[in-house]
């Protein structure tokens, strides 16, 4: 199945939750969430009154809201939860730790990309090397002491060179505490798997895994 190319921003007006899937721009007051919700660039107004959501409404909401958030497909997604499944602890924190370890996900939280979509692609274009081997899978996931570098050659690359510029600005490089990032060797270091509060999507992953329980 082909990946999603259209608009995004409707995914976060359906789940009325910012997702943050257009990078810097969904930092800023352009961002069509906030927009439409100071109403500025409302087009029409709706007066029908909202239809009650079934409890599985809820939990599929939920589960569409983390899909869209890693940005991933529903086949690829489910295969991630049964790996959670079958993990020791609780199914929700393990699910959401995977997808936290992926190697988009990682190269984003680095700062090395500004959304998730950029991110993958820089991945697929094997700009990055893990432990000193290209790695140009996106689900790849990443482990405690993984060391992850820019390539030499990709260094110069402007999009890659802007975002370690950028995340170098940033208090202590912007990085989650379960990450390092060094721009000035472009390299970056997992210190540890992320805990549940370390991971910032937004979503009771308890809804996800009774959605999956049916
Ligand atoms: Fe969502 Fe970002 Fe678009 Fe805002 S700008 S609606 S956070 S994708």
């Amino acid at each position: 199945m082909s990946r999603y190319t259209g608009p995004v921003c409707r995914f976060c007006k359906a789940e009325s939750a910012k997702l943050f899937l257009k990078g810097d721009r969904c930092y800023t007051e352009k961002c069509a969430l906030t927009r439409s919700e100071t109403g500025e660039g409302k087009t029409k107004k709706t007066s029908r009154p909202k239809a009650k959501v079934s409890e599985y409404g809820i939990r599929l909401r939920e589960k569409q809201k983390l899909r869209r958030f890693y940005g991933i497909q529903e086949s690829q997604f489910r295969r991630f939860f049964s790996i959670a499944e079958k993990m020791h602890g609780q199914t929700g924190h393990n699910f959401l730790q995977l997808l936290e370890r992926r190697f988009d996900n990682v190269i984003l939280r680095l700062g090395l990309g500004v959304s998730r979509a950029q991110a993958r692609q820089l991945v697929m274009h094997g700009h990055f090397q893990i432990n000193g081997k290209k790695v140009d899978i996106p689900s790849y996931l990443v482990d405690t002491g993984d060391i992850i570098t820019v390539k030499e050659t990709s260094r110069t690359v402007p999009v890659i060179k802007e975002n370690a510029e950028a995340a170098a600005a940033k208090k202590g490089g912007g990085a989650p505490d379960w990450l390092e990032f060094d721009a000035t060797k472009f390299e970056g270091k997992v210190v540890s798997v992320p805990t549940r509060e370390q991971v910032d999507a937004p979503v009771t992953e308890q809804l996800v895994v009774e959605f999956y329980a049916r």
